[in-house]
């Protein structure tokens, strides 16, 4: 049932899968680990419309753990759009490894799939019959 061949080419796909996958991850040269929150503030003049409802904002507050301890930074709007983009880079690292770990437990079922194969033709070379 289990023939070889099939296996093999089963594992060559996987290799090649994960040969991208990895080529994939290691172009990435820039990502942040954090959240992104929007605030919204009072201004110092009394009259102004924040006082009644409206306040000022977003400004965005970036929360980051790159840097050991939590730390903020607040950003300007320029920033806003260049932090949404490490950000959504360090979430699609973290798929990719998710990837990788399905593609590795793939690769380690094949290959036992493949062991027993060859443990059974090995027997049959030498004379040994399985009585299942
Ligand atoms: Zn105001």
């Amino acid at each position: 049932m289990a023939d070889l061949e099939t296996i093999r080419r089963q594992v060559r796909a996987r290799l090649r899968e994960q040969g991208t996958l990895v080529r994939l991850l290691l172009r990435q040269r820039e990502q942040l680990q954090g959240s992104l929150f929007p605030r919204y503030g009072l201004c110092g003049k009394p009259t102004c419309g924040c006082r009644t409802g409206r306040r000022h904002g977003p400004y965005y507050v970036l929360s980051s753990r790159s840097a050991g301890r939590g730390a903020f930074a607040y950003l300007d709007a320029g920033e806003v759009t260049r932090a949404r983009g490490l950000l959504s880079h360090h979430r699609e690292f973290r798929r990719g490894l998710a990837r990788l770990r399905k593609i590795n437990a793939e690769l380690v079922t094949l290959l036992r799939r493949y062991q027993q194969a060859v443990i059974r033709r090995g027997g049959e070379r030498m004379g040994i019959s399985s009585h299942a």
